[in-house]
């Protein structure tokens, strides 16, 4: 079988005594993007799995060290890719998304592969198309607290099925940014399971436990009569900041701020919030650089947020998700995720 990328380290089937005594060392012994092919009890079928494209989402990576150190043998073969390795190993260590210097990797999968990420990107959809799981999970943490939940491309049984391993919430979205995910579309059943806070060990344990039914089940693309009643989100749209926007985390407003919100905007994950809900302050000339717009380029913007002189509601009730209080990431990527309480339309 022929392996080949000079970018992707491939080490077969390690032992629990090779994988090492610690996440940290486990790591080390990787150095770089890795991919660890676990023979499973059928040699006909292969399932993916992904994690580490983010450096400071550890959740997957412990959950897969943990499987390893239990020398638990898989269903079928399990082929698990570790992305961004350097990026988690630079001090301190998973604390970078991405080095400063660097692409986000996440946002990499689709041409034209062109930065180191994009090359790496593109060596693991190489892989994936030489290998041919019948399934890709993707594991990440959100950079906020809040609950866990899956990102997919399609609304059917197998990807339901695969997000009932790991959540009862899935999200569903035609959004198109470069991520992973996005394999879907390639008809290999592919969900994104985002386990909730880095820094909440639930999240570690939702990652491991769905690792192990994903990676021991017979079959993961049909849904269990016991399945949890799966929560579907569909629609969402991003609050996106303008590049000279000024994002500000305080309970009170700061005047030199464009948008403030306050250091708890977090909690509001996932909640019901209806019009009443005070989010924060956007001075009122600074409103256009909040831009809301659906996948196709409409402006949703005035049907999700609302100014009430400086002060920022909802414009109808809303779930919000993926809310992030880390300044850089609002700003690079998005402030947080919306979709209608009652699921109507946006466009
Ligand atoms: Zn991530």
């Amino acid at each position: 079988m022929s392996l080949g990328s000079p970018l992707i380290r491939y080490w077969y089937n390690p032992t629990a005594d090779m994988v090492g005594e610690t996440v940290e060392a486990f790591l080390q012994e990787m150095a770089g993007p890795t991919l660890i092919h676990i023979p499973g009890a059928n040699r006909q079928r292969k399932r993916a799995v992904c994690t580490l494209l983010h450096g400071n989402e550890p959740s997957g990576t412990r959950g897969m060290f943990r499987f390893l150190q239990e020398g638990m043998q898989p269903a079928v073969d399990l082929l698990c890719f570790f992305g961004s390795v350097r990026t988690a190993l630079h001090e301190p260590p998973f604390f970078y998304r991405h080095l400063p210097q660097d692409r986000d990797l996440n946002r990499c999968f689709k041409a034209p592969f062109e930065s180191d990420q994009g090359r790496l990107a593109k060596a693991i959809l190489d892989i994936l198309q030489e290998m041919n799981p019948e399934a890709l999970v993707d594991i990440h943490n959100t950079s906020g607290m809040g609950p866990s939940f899956a990102v997919s491309m399609k609304q059917d049984a197998q990807h339901e099925a695969l997000t009932s391993l790991f959540t009862k919430r899935m999200l569903v979205t035609g959004l198109r940014l470069g991520a992973l995910f996005e394999y879907s579309e390639r008809d290999v059943p592919t969900v994104t399971i985002e386990c909730g806070g880095a820094q909440d060990p639930r999240a570690d344990d939702i990652a491991y436990e769905g690792l192990v039914r994903y990676a021991t089940a017979n079959d993961v693309l049909t849904p269990q009569p016991a399945d949890w009643q799966l929560e579907v989100l569909t629609e969402p749209v991003r609050l996106e900041l303008r590049d000279d926007a000024r994002i500000t985390y305080s309970e009170a407003e700061d005047v030199y701020a464009d948008i403030t919100l306050p250091p708890n905007v977090e909690h509001y994950n996932f909640g019901r919030i209806t019009e009443e809900v005070q989010l924060g302050w956007v001075k009122p000339e600074s409103w256009d650089k909040l831009v809301i717009n659906t996948p196709a380029g409409v402006d949703v913007k005035d049907k999700i947020l609302k100014l009430d002189g400086n002060r920022l509601y909802p414009a109808q009730p809303l779930k919000l998700f993926m809310i992030t209080t880390n300044a850089s990431i609002a700003k690079s990527d998005c402030l947080f995720y919306a979709v209608t309480d009652d699921g109507s339309h946006l466009q």
